[in-house]
């Protein structure tokens, strides 16, 4: 690695550093993935691997019709990567059930569902027949429930690593354990400085997560980001108790996965990259998911675990050109929605890193020059 040059250089191996480095690769880019602990180890590997293209949004925003189209990407997804690495991603259509439990829950939810319907999306409000039929097991006195059918999941794990192997087999380097700590503009390319040498290349992509608000501080422009914490618990039933994702609008949610486990997630704690997983977080998530669904108390433990979010000011994630730096790129601050953005990030960005023009969705909201560089220093 030591002194090579490549046309793009990642910081970060992520879900996002992997799509953005896929894509790349797949148009025949010399494209190097620079990570400085194992690849998909943080946020990407962390993640409930829900599609929450419409359970994620109320109202009007500007990553509605990104997410939307992230989401329609999946299924052609699936099948690519099977195909060239021959992991299955676990994708899976079965819808969300977002549900109320409070009067208030119930109006949010309502107000939700007449967005959706508004827009023309499918959603539909179930009646407690309606409900009892498709999940018997989800508590019966919910006091509202909105049926997603193409909100799907998948694995976030398997998908991560699938962006790994296949933009390695279209080409892609990858650097475990190589953390970038300084970048340097040399006339026409970019020196980044790592714990295992140096590299240069044409351009440079920012994809680390929580931790690229850090990073960029180093070329004089601190973004407005934090971390969120977030943590989650697996346990495993003696046969399926639900079949599509269980939503609740207080924040718990209990996703089915392979072998009849459900993922139980997930805690929200702002302002920390500590990833100790609390006896209070799990155990307020236990008792939230037990009263969703029955047969849940009856589980056997399997695992805990906590990710760090990467969160920025406005809630919109980064997808753009660094004010200062010409081929510099950011793409992060995905928050909760980054396994379900990596495949739409990875093209955006692999387009604007070619200067093709992007005319299907309006970038701007994205741009790191919203604030009018104002934050930085240089
Ligand atoms: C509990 C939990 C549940 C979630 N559930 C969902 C969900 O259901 N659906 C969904 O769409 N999203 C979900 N998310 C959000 C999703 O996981 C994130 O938005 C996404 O993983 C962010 O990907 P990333 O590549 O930007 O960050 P990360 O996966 O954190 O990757 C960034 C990488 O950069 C590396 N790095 C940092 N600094 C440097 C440096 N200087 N040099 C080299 N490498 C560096 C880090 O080690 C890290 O590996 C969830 C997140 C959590 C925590």
């Amino acid at each position: 690695m030591n002194g090579r040059h490549y046309d793009v250089a990642i910081i970060g191996g992520g879900i996002i550093g992997g799509s953005i480095a896929f894509e790349l690769a797949k148009r025949r880019m010399k494209v190097v993935v620079l990570e400085k602990d194992r690849a998909v180890s943080q946020a990407s590997s962390a993640a409930a691997g829900m599609l929450g293209a419409q359970s994620e949004f109320s109202s009007e925003n500007p990553l509605v019709p990104m997410a939307l189209k992230s989401r329609s990407m999946f299924p052609k997804l699936a099948e690519e990567l099977k195909e060239l690495t021959g992991i299955d991603i676990g994708y899976i259509e079965k819808g969300m059930l977002k549900v109320a439990t409070t009067d208030e829950e119930r109006m949010a939810l309502k107000q939700q569902y007449e967005f959706w319907t508004k827009i023309g999306q499918p959603v539909q409000w179930l009646s407690p027949d309606e409900l009892r039929q498709h999940e018997p097991n989800v508590n019966q006195s919910l006091l509202g429930v909105m049926y997603i059918p193409r909100d799907g999941q998948i694995s976030a794990p398997h998908l991560s690593q699938a962006f790994v192997q296949a933009s390695m087999i279209h080409g892609a380097e990858w650097y475990e354990f190589t953390e970038v700590i300084d970048i340097k503009r040399e006339e026409d390319s970019y020196k980044l400085l790592t714990n295992q040498g140096i590299i240069r290349a044409e351009a440079v992509v920012a994809a680390a997560g929580a931790w690229t608000g850090l990073f960029l501080e180093k070329t004089g422009c601190p973004l407005p980001m934090f971390p969120v914490k977030g943590e989650c618990l697996l346990v495993k039933t003696a046969k399926p108790l639900i079949q599509a994702t269980i939503f609740a609008k207080n924040g718990c949610y209990i996703v089915p996965k392979k072998g009849n486990r459900l993922l139980i997630g997930a805690t929200s704690t702002p302002n920390t990259f500590d990833k100790k997983v609390t006896v209070h977080g799990i155990s307020s998530l236990l008792e939230r998911a037990m009263q969703l669904v029955q047969g849940v108390g009856g589980a056997e433990w399997e695992r805990t675990w906590a990710g760090i979010r990467p969160q920025t000011g406005d809630g919109l994630p980064y997808i753009g050109e660094h004010p200062h730096y010409r081929n510099m790129w950011i793409a992060t601050g995905h928050y909760r929605n980054g396994i379900l953005l990596s495949p739409i990030t990875g093209i955006l960005m692999a387009d604007l890193i070619e200067r093709r023009d992007h005319r299907e969705i309006d970038l701007s909201p994205f741009s790191v020059k919203r604030h009018n560089g104002a934050t930085c220093t240089t």
